[in-house]
């Protein structure tokens, strides 16, 4: 095995990335990445090659490295370079770990396809999970992944095994390169006691509505105010492209679901969330309004999380005041900042009416 090359990328100029906003304020476009590292074994598998050919179609710098766990010293001047290309910066490689860790209590296991996430949501709890490994990696052996999927299936008939395949990454957003979302989904549809979920702030599903799915897959959008999406989710699908996929996800049948998250309280909310509920109902057909689901998060950060933020997105409009909070003891030790009772009740009581008022039926699965 050789030693893993540093690679040298180029910095972008200020120009580039007057260029990039520019594009990325119209729509966002699929995710290419600037660089590329493989790691030796992938390219003994079809989809490893397949990615190695798209890559050089691309034009996209690549190298090889023995284990993803060496990449490191991203050029850059400032923390935030170094994390900026790191985001941009795709690992494709093998998934070793096949057992699957828990995902309770929306689905039996996390089923893992890919890790990391190209965008850059302020407050994503991947930053703090990551770490110091923000890149994207993708696993070429997904029909490996499946077989074990399939053995946990198997084992808890006939008892039904959901997996969520959003644990650590939006799976949607680097479909267009790996294609493991669309196997997943037609490998479920033959399984009588499997399920698959997940969800996207993305808007690329073309992919998915022409698949025989079953109606075994459900596609949840992450969705919020356009204020929120704006200022605080760069690098992901806008209000109306999330809006429209939703539409369009719904018109191929899939069950479909809405997360809510974070809810956030600004100058103009209430506007921005009736807004939201508003403009979605226009988009859904009328058949399927009748079952859809909602999971309500509010906004919420921890100490650690808040100093990971401030560092990455140094002039985020995020208001993270703890005096301003109320301190919620956690699992693990460390306590979160949610909003106090009556701000949060106020939300929780508001976002349900408006809720209801456009989808009588909808099921609000828990507010938190
Ligand atoms: Fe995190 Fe989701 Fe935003 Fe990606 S799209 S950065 S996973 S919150």
């Amino acid at each position: 095995a050789s030693e893993p090359t540093i690679i040298r990328a180029r910095k972008s100029t200020s120009d580039d990335q007057k260029m990039k906003k520019s594009k990325k304020s119209k729509t966002t476009g699929f995710f290419i990445p600037d660089l590329v590292y493989f790691e030796p074994d992938a390219l003994q598998y079809p989809k490893g090659k397949k990615i190695l050919d798209w890559v050089q179609k691309q034009g996209i710098d690549y190298q090889m490295t023995t284990s993803h766990n060496r990449i490191m010293n991203f050029p850059g001047d400032t923390e935030t370079e170094k994390y900026r290309l790191a985001k941009r910066t795709l690992v494709v490689g093998i998934r070793k770990t096949l057992k699957f860790d828990q995902s309770k209590p929306s689905a039996e296991y996390a089923i893992p396809i890919g890790t990391g996430c190209i965008g850059h949501c302020h407050y994503c709890y991947l930053q703090t999970t990551l770490g110091a490994k923000p890149y994207i990696r993708v696993y070429v052996n997904v029909d490996e992944v499946w077989d074990h999927a399939k053995q946990y299936i198997e084992e808890r008939k006939p008892e039904r095994t959901r997996f969520e395949a959003s644990c650590t990454s939006d799976p949607l957003s680097i479909e267009h390169i790996t294609g493991n979302l669309s196997f997943l989904i037609e490998k479920m549809a033959e399984e009588e006691h499997g399920r698959l979920r997940f969800v996207t702030k993305f808007h690329h599903v073309e992919p998915l509505l022409s698949l025989h799915h079953n109606k075994h897959t459900e596609v949840r959008f992450s969705i919020n105010a356009d204020y929120v999406i704006r200022n605080f989710e760069p690098a992901t699908s806008r209000f109306e492209e999330r809006i429209k996929a939703a539409g369009k996800i719904a018109r191929a049948g899939y069950p479909l679901g809405f997360l809510v998250a974070p809810i956030y309280r600004y100058e103009g909310w209430k506007e921005g969330y009736e807004e939201l509920f508003a403009r979605l109902a226009k988009e859904l057909p009328e058949d399927i309004r009748w079952d859809l689901s909602f999971e309500l998060i509010q906004h919420r950060f921890t100490k650690t999380a808040k100093s990971v933020i401030l560092k990455r997105y140094p002039n985020t409009k995020l208001v993270m005041n703890e005096e301003e909070r109320k301190y919620k003891w956690g699992r693990y030790g460390q306590g979160k900042y949610v909003y106090p009772d009556e701000q949060a009740g106020e939300l929780k009581d508001y976002i349900s009416a408006r809720i209801y008022h456009y989808f009588p039926t909808a099921r609000i699965l828990y507010f938190t």
